[in-house]
């Protein structure tokens, strides 16, 4: 019934996403286009050396550095429009800077067309610029009114403002870590976290990409320790906005070295094994800000030596929906989705088997 709803649904849809992709996200693609070139001329140079070196450090002092100044009098309404502008120009910084130093020149091609408009009009659009404001906002909101009524306080409020949002960052992750890994570990977390999972390339655009209900009720319950925690609202905000551009690294397509802080928080590299196809990568490095409680739980992974590799999505379901109406529905479609992956398999092994009948006894 719902499967027969969604293809209805989209053949008013499909028509949409497609002109969006041509018509709305074409000039942007012959914008970013331009800038291949200069990729390949800063190709091997210490130029890109430096650029892949500093990138992370640099807008993780500016993220504090803005966040402080944006709370400077409370959170206020402004701090809300701000958040928001924040996010369009953070947008407009790292879609070019993924085209001049990229991981994957796979993740590039955007010739996804119903996938691309899903991010924009689904969960992106919902997600970067409504969603992520409220949450924060919620957050900051928790902290000022509610915190105060209850408990003891017990926050270092002395210690340095950046040492407090990086303790902050350490303690909410806690929460987030044991979440994020019930959505991997029990089957009806995953029918909703999969939507996350069901992206076959890795860019800026795409951290966002939730089933909107699942983002929504996550980004409610992590308020509430946020309440308990009673950390000033300045910390709280900073932290969260600190946690987005996070966010932004963990899923871009930017060539970044993080060095040592490939340890400390989740970052391009460990994340890019949590989108692999490959079961035992992809149960592991579940931290949303930080990857120290994968060390603690022992299921961080990233070997030394190697690089990740850019075949992601979710391998044991090739017929997973792809389009924006499909992916919204998915949870619920879930079932079916499952069995068709099942049946596909089976179809699959029956020819490889028979493949390998038909080969030459001394192949
Ligand atoms: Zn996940
Ligand atoms: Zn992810």
């Amino acid at each position: 019934m719902l499967q027969k709803i969604g293809a209805f649904l989209d053949t008013f849809f499909r028509p949409l996403e497609r002109f969006v992709h041509q018509y709305i996200l074409g000039p942007f693609r012959w914008l970013l286009d331009k800038i291949d070139p200069f990729a390949e001329k800063i190709e091997g140079t210490v130029f890109k050396k430096i650029l892949q070196i500093a990138i992370f450090p640099v807008f993780m002092i500016l993220t504090v550095y803005v966040g402080f100044e944006m709370v400077k009098d409370g959170y206020t309404s402004r701090t809300f429009v701000d958040t928001i502008i924040m996010f369009l120009i953070l947008g407009f910084i790292f879609a070019p800077l993924e085209r001049l130093i990229p991981y994957s020149k796979k993740w590039i091609k955007d010739d996804e067309t119903p996938v691309d408009i899903m991010l924009f009009f689904g969960s992106k659009l919902w997600g970067d610029y409504i969603n992520v404001p409220l949450r924060l906002g919620t957050m900051a909101v928790v902290v000022q009114e509610i915190s105060p009524t209850i408990g003891q306080e017990i926050w270092p409020t002395n210690l340095h403002p950046i040492l407090q949002v990086f303790l902050l960052l350490t303690v909410a992750d806690f929460f987030r870590y044991w979440y994020h890994r019930w959505m991997h570990e029990s089957e009806f977390m995953w029918r909703w976290h999969a939507v996350h999972h069901s992206s076959e390339r890795l860019y800026w655009f795409n951290g966002t990409r939730s089933h909107p209900l699942e983002y929504t009720i996550s980004g409610l319950l992590w308020a509430i320790p946020f309440a308990f925690i009673k950390a000033p609202v300045e910390i709280v905000f900073v932290t969260g906005l600190v946690g987005r551009v996070i966010g932004r690294f963990q899923h871009t397509n930017m060539d970044v070295l993080l060095g040592p802080f490939d340890y400390i928080f989740s970052s391009p590299k460990n994340h890019r094994y949590h989108h692999s196809k490959k079961i035992h990568e992809g149960n592991s490095n579940y931290g949303g800000d930080v990857i120290i409680w994968d060390h603690l739980f022992g299921t961080f992974h990233m070997p030394k030596g190697e690089k990740p590799g850019d075949d992601i999505g979710i391998n044991a379901m090739p017929n997973y929906p792809k389009t924006f109406i499909g992916l919204m529905l998915a949870p619920f479609t879930y079932g079916s989705i499952k069995k068709e992956a099942e049946r596909i398999a089976v179809e699959d092994s029956k020819e490889s088997s028979r493949d390998l009948a038909e080969l030459p006894a001394d192949k």
